[in-house]
């Protein structure tokens, strides 16, 4: 079976096609701008030459038309016809308390998905966006959500709820909720098998260091804590997002700068964290390069990272009493291998010891820590559409 996997940004949509009999990847492709002037489609089919096209598209639904067209194409396209895709995986960011797993689409799916739309303002409405454009073009095959805050739902009370009167959240929702569920899953699942011992018996820290960033503690697949909060926001400093701050800090600056709730938002989520603070990028080559070449604050705003990174490490390897390996994955954890010196740096006292050589890798799945490193040190690429097929075949076959 071939599965389609789609991610419905608000003025994007990524996909893939897997072919299942091999879990082998036979297109992928960005419709970036969909509403805006100036749409373009890029399609890399595996083999092939990469085809670009330029058309202005109104909505997703004319968004995925173009892509149904692609990839059907005699010429690029990767299927003869769309019979051959026997389901569609949907990312859907937020699914609230309700999904622990992923869950074949329904109306009270949808209406769960669209529950949400107020935690989740951003990213559930484009996505469920995303789904009805695709149920609309493809009414005769299953479509599956796979939700990013899933995984992190065995979390305990304890772990997820926040110390703030208990109406916030009977009423409102409010808890801690993660995000990158999809990503985190998937390197643990890997991790276990590199250090071949059963998935059970593992203590995995996962750091997804991308432009968004998170940890996980997991003890035997189940989540024990994760690093991001209610929403996003929360946890390790980001490219733009500050992560952990005192609350008050909000009020004081809305107050001094006079921001609304929008702008603060804004302040917070897209001006802060690693472009905040050096004032170069949010890009972590960027801001490595500047402070390189001696730019102090790029440099500060490393050593905030490193910081907070580390602070994380040390409370997860105390909420699982110890663990087998540390894993790092997205942009930065794949490639950014000066990062991650810095962050296993002195950390020799949990048992955590890199092999400063073999940690020079990008993009592999790797074991850098020293021989008599307790902790293992893992480099594993995520794979978060390769899990969204596996779920929806599953789901399908
Ligand atoms: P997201 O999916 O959150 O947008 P990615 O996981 O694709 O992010 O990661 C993108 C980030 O990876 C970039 O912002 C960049 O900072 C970082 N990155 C990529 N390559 C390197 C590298 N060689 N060194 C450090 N950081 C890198």
């Amino acid at each position: 079976m071939k599965i389609l996997v789609v991610n419905a940004g608000s003025s994007s949509i990524k996909y893939q096609v897997v072919d299942m009999t091999d879990e082998s990847l036979l297109a992928k492709g960005l419709v970036d701008r969909v509403g805006i002037p100036g749409t373009t489609l890029e399609h890399e089919p595996v083999g092939k030459d990469e085809v670009v096209i330029k058309k202005d598209l109104p909505d997703h639904t004319e968004g995925m038309k173009l892509v149904l067209e692609v990839l059907t194409n005699e010429e690029y396209g990767v299927v003869k016809s769309m019979d051959e895709i026997g389901a569609v995986g949907h990312r859907v960011v937020h699914g609230g308390e309700d999904f622990s797993e992923s869950v074949i689409i329904d109306d009270n799916v949808v209406k769960a998905i669209r529950d949400c739309f107020d935690i989740a303002p951003l990213h559930n409405p484009p996505n469920l966006m995303g789904i009805e454009a695709c149920q609309n073009l493809m009414p005769n095959v299953n479509h599956v959500a796979v939700f990013d805050t899933a995984f992190h739902q065995t979390m305990e009370p304890e772990n997820y709820m926040y110390a703030l009167p208990y109406e916030a959240y009977e009423k409102f929702k409010v808890r801690r909720y993660g995000f990158h569920g999809t990503s985190h899953k998937y390197v643990a699942d890997r991790a276990a098998s590199m250090l071949g011992k059963p998935y059970e018996d593992c203590k995995v820290i996962t750091l997804h260091l991308g432009n968004g960033a998170s940890m996980a503690a997991i003890d035997g697949g189940n989540v024990v804590d994760t690093s991001m909060g209610f929403t996003p926001l929360q946890g390790l400093v980001m490219g733009t997002r500050s992560g952990d701050i005192d609350p008050a800090i909000v009020f004081f600056l809305m107050e001094k700068l006079g921001l609304d709730f929008s702008e603060a938002n804004n302040y917070f989520n897209k001006k802060s964290g690693m472009l905040g603070v050096s004032g170069v990028s949010n890009d972590l080559r960027d801001i490595l390069e500047a402070a390189s070449s001696g730019n102090e604050r790029a440099q500060l705003a490393l050593d905030i990272y490193y910081n907070r990174v580390k602070s994380y490490i040390g409370s997860y390897m105390a909420k699982l009493n110890g663990c087998d390996c540390l894993v790092f994955t997205a942009g930065v954890g794949e490639n950014g291998y000066d990062i991650r010196e810095n962050i296993c740096k002195d950390l020799e006292f949990l048992g955590i010891k890199m092999d400063t050589e073999k940690n020079k890798v990008r993009g592999k799945e790797v074991d850098v820590a020293t021989e008599d490193s307790k902790v293992r040190i893992l480099v594993i690429p995520t794979n978060e559409e390769l899990v969204i097929a596996r779920d929806t075949y599953n789901l399908s076959k």
